[in-house]
C-alpha cells in the first residue's frame, strides 16, 4: 500500500517521486528498463532548469554551452557568444540514474525492470496498479512514462506524436562549447549539432509536420554534406517520439495524474522537454498535499500552459518564414534567445520580441 506510485524514471517521474517522499509520502517508483537505461535525447538542459534540479546536478553535466550558431541548410552561420553559460548538456543514461538515486536518498522505493500494465479504481478512492511483476494499492497513480505513455492509454486517451531522429557522430566542433542550429531543411523544425563530451556530437532533425516522413534519410544526408560532419563516423542513428504542446496539457482524471511528456510537456519551438518536466513535477508534488489536488494542479498549470502557447506562436513565426527569419536575423536576436534559455525572459517576451523584429524587418525600419 503506497501513498503514490510513479510510473517512469525520467526527469518528470524521478523529480515527482523525490519531492513527494520529501513531503512524507510513501512512494514507489517503477521503471520498465533496468537502470541506467538509454533515452534518445540531445540532452540539452537550459539553465532555467537550475532551480528545479538538485543542487549538485552539475556533476552529471558533459558540456557547458556558451554560444550558438544559427544557419540555413548548413551553409552560412550567424554566431553569438555569452560570458555566462546558456545550456548544459547531459548524457541521459547518467543524468536519469543520478535523479533516480536522489529520489532513493529521500526514501523512494525503486523497482526497475518492472513495467506498468494497467490500473483498476477501487472503492474509497484507492487504485490497484498492475505491473509485470505484481499488484499494488495506492492513493495516487502518477503517469510519468513519456511520449508513448501507457498510463495515458489506460485512461483511454489517444494523441498525436511526432518522430525525431538523432545520430551520435564521432567528431569535435570547435571548443565543444557551442551549438549549431540549421533552418531550411524541414517544415516546422530544425536540425541541430550539440557537443556530447570530448569527441562526440549529437546531430538530429525534428519536424512537427507529419509530411516529413523520411527524417532518417534527411538526417543522413545532412551529416554527409555538412562541412563539420562529412566523412565522420556515425556511431548510431535512431528515431523516437515527441509529444509537444500548443498550450494544452493532459492532466489525467480522479486520483490519476500525468506529468512530463506523458502530459505533453514539451515546447513546440525547440522540442525542449527536460526543463518543463521538472518544473511540472514541482507543480504536481505541491498539489498532492492540497485538500483538492486536481483543482490545485489545474490552477498551477496555467503559467506552464501559457508558456507552451507562446512557444507554439513563436514557432509559427519562425518556421513559416524560415528563409526570411534567417536572412534578417542579427547577433542581438541570438543574445535575446540566450537570455530566454537562462530564464531571464519568458516565451511571452520572446514572442513579442519576435513579432517586433518580424515587422521591422518586413518594413525595413
Ligand atoms: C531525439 C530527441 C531529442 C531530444 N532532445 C532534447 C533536448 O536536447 N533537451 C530537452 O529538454 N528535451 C529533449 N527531448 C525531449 C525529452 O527527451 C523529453 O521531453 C523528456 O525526456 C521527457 O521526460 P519524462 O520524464 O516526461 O519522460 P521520459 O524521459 O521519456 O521518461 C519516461 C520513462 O518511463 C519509462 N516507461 C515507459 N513506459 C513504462 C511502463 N509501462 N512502465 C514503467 N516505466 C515505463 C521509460 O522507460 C522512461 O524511463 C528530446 C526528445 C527526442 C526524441
Amino acid at each position: 500500500m503506497f501513498d503514490a506510485i510513479v510510473v517512469g524514471a525520467g526527469p518528470a517521474g524521478t523529480t515527482t517521486a523525490r519531492l513527494l517522499a520529501q513531503n512524507g509520502f510513501k512512494v514507489l517508483l517503477i521503471e520498465k528498463e533496468n537502470l541506467p537505461r538509454a533515452k534518445l535525447c540531445a540532452g540539452a538542459v537550459s539553465l532555467r532548469a537550475n532551480s528545479y534540479l538538485p543542487k549538485d546536478w552539475e556533476n552529471a553535466v558533459l558540456n557547458t554551452v556558451y554560444g550558438g550558431n544559427l544557419g540555413f541548410k548548413g551553409e552560412n552561420y550567424l554566431s553569438a557568444r555569452c560570458d555566462k553559460p546558456v545550456v548544459k548538456i547531459v548524457d541521459r543514461r547518467s543524468f536519469d540514474l543520478y535523479l533516480t538515486l536522489k529520489a532513493k536518498d529521500e526514501g523512494v522505493i525503486v523497482r526497475e525492470g518492472e513495467a506498468f500494465v494497467n490500473f483498476h479504481s477501487l472503492r474509497g478512492d484507492f487504485t490497484e496498479v498492475v505491473t509485470t511483476k505484481g499488484v499494488y494499492k495506492t492513493k495516487y497513480l502518477i503517469g510519468a512514462d513519456g511520449a508513448l505513455s501507457k498510463v495515458l492509454r489506460a485512461l483511454g486517451v489517444k494523441r498525436k506524436t511526432f518522430l525525431v531522429c538523432e545520430a551520435l557522430v564521432e567528431t569535435r566542433i570547435g571548443n565543444m562549447d557551442e551549438v549549431f542550429i540549421d533552418l531550411g531543411l524541414v517544415k516546422w523544425g530544425y536540425a541541430w549539432i550539440f557537443p556530447h563530451g570530448e569527441e562526440l556530437v549529437s546531430v538530429g532533425i525534428a519536424s512537427l509536420k507529419r509530411e516529413e516522413k523520411n527524417l532518417k534519410h534527411l538526417l543522413k544526408e545532412y551529416i554527409e554534406t555538412h562541412p563539420l560532419l562529412a566523412g565522420k563516423k556515425i556511431r548510431s542513428l535512431r528515431g523516437w517520439f515527441l509529444a509537444p504542446s500548443r498550450g494544452e496539457l493532459l492532466t489525467g482524471e480522479g486520483n490519476i495524474f500525468l506529468v512530463g511528456e506523458a502530459s505533453g510537456s514539451v515546447d513546440a519551438l525547440l522540442g525542449e522537454g527536460i526543463y518543463y518536466s521538472v518544473w511540472q513535477a514541482h507543480l504536481l508534488a505541491e498539489c498532492l498535499k492540497d485538500e483538492n489536488p486536481r483543482r490545485c494542479y489545474s490552477q498551477n498549470l496555467r503559467t506552464l500552459k501559457r508558456e507552451f502557447l507562446f512557444g507554439y506562436l513563436t514557432g509559427f513565426l519562425a518556421y513559416n518564414f524560415q528563409r526570411f527569419m534567417f536572412k534578417n536575423a542579427k547577433k542581438e536576436d541570438l543574445k535575446e534567445f540566450f537570455e530566454f534559455l537562462r530564464g531571464e525572459k519568458t516565451y511571452g517576451d520572446l514572442f513579442r520580441y519576435g513579432v517586433k523584429r518580424f515587422v521591422s524587418s518586413l518594413f525595413k525600419f
